[in-house]
């Protein structure tokens, strides 16, 4: 049974926002588009996984997706934690797409489509450090007896996974292909047949670990470095995709390709709400949104959005 979902959506919904909002001349542009480039083949690579993982027994398995744990030396991020009665497994999901060689040393270099070589550390040693730091959590919470597995999946179907040598395979034994998933997770269950802990123990197990998961900030402003009043202001023509329209016979009316639309800026407001927060007052929507009326402001919100507070101090919820 999937206990706690991946978390990684949301974040992509962030930074589709941010880098929209963004001018191209802005410093962190670079960044955020990168980010956003790799958060994307993210959540792909995640939805490739949970396929495999469909098969396996909800009454026998627990599956907890994205926990990020703190210990002494801070924060770790596990993709995903299987718990059984009998074994756990820890999966660190590696979205790599083209052709992986691995080397004597387990090293990758991954050749994309454009044929352009880009090096990745070994895979396996940092998600040992991420199982060494839960198998000590555990101990902590007095959970001692149970083994501890890890597999390193290449979640991309697509990925060739080769050893940089013709005769000598590299390749370590942890890091698997997505398609392999679930028959190496049976052979771990015949390996670990004996029942150590009960379903129940699993589950008070798991709402604790749900329990002390810290969300990195959603505060992306912060964590780029960027302030609201650089962000890019207007309604975004859902045509051509040119800012801003403008307000003319109560629509949005295109200046560059005439479209017209009632409800382009409910998009804008939503890059409000992913960049800035749910609430909203009058003055805060004619900035974002270029309006001049206070009058126009109150009519779009009010059409949507519930509102709390009296006059001056009116916010509504987006
Ligand atoms: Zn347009």
């Amino acid at each position: 049974m999937i206990l706690k979902q991946h978390g990684n959506t949301m974040t992509q919904f962030r930074l589709e926002a941010l880098d929209r909002r963004l001018s191209p001349l802005h410093p962190m542009k670079n960044v955020v588009q990168r980010d956003y480039k790799n958060m994307k083949s993210g959540v792909r690579g995640e939805r490739e996984v949970d396929y495999p993982l469909s098969f396996l027994d909800v009454e026998k398995y627990l599956i907890l997706h994205n926990l990020r744990l703190r210990d002494k030396q801070g924060f770790f991020q596990i993709d995903t934690l299987i718990l059984s009665e009998s074994f756990f497994l820890l999966l660190e999901v590696k979205n790599w797409y083209g052709t992986l060689l691995f080397d004597e040393n387990g090293q990758v270099i991954r050749i994309g489509d454009d044929y352009v070589e880009e090096g990745f550390p070994n895979p396996v040693p940092q998600a040992k450090m991420q199982l060494h730091r839960l198998h000590k959590w555990l101990q902590n919470h007095d959970i001692f007896t149970i083994p501890l597995e890890l597999l390193v999946v290449i979640s991309f179907l697509s990925t060739i996974i080769k050893s940089t040598s013709p005769t000598t395979n590299f390749i370590p034994k942890e890091v698997i292909h997505n398609n392999q998933l679930f028959f190496t997770f049976e052979e771990l269950g015949r390996k670990y047949s004996t029942s150590l802990l009960k379903i129940g123990q699993l589950r008070n197990l798991a709402e604790r670990l749900m329990k002390v998961h810290t969300p990195p900030s959603k505060d992306i402003l912060v964590k780029y470095n960027v302030s609201k009043d650089e962000l890019i202001k207007g309604v975004f023509c859902p045509k051509c995709f040119a800012l801003p329209m403008i307000r003319k016979k109560r629509q949005w009316f295109c200046t560059n390709c005439s479209h017209k639309s009632v409800d382009a800026h409910l998009a804008a407001l939503n890059d409000y709400k992913m960049l800035i927060g749910n609430n909203i007052s009058n003055q805060e929507t004619r900035e974002f949104l270029q309006l001049t009326s206070p009058n126009v402001a109150k009519w779009l919100l009010q059409k949507n959005f519930k509102f709390v507070g009296n006059t001056k101090a009116r916010v509504y919820e987006i």
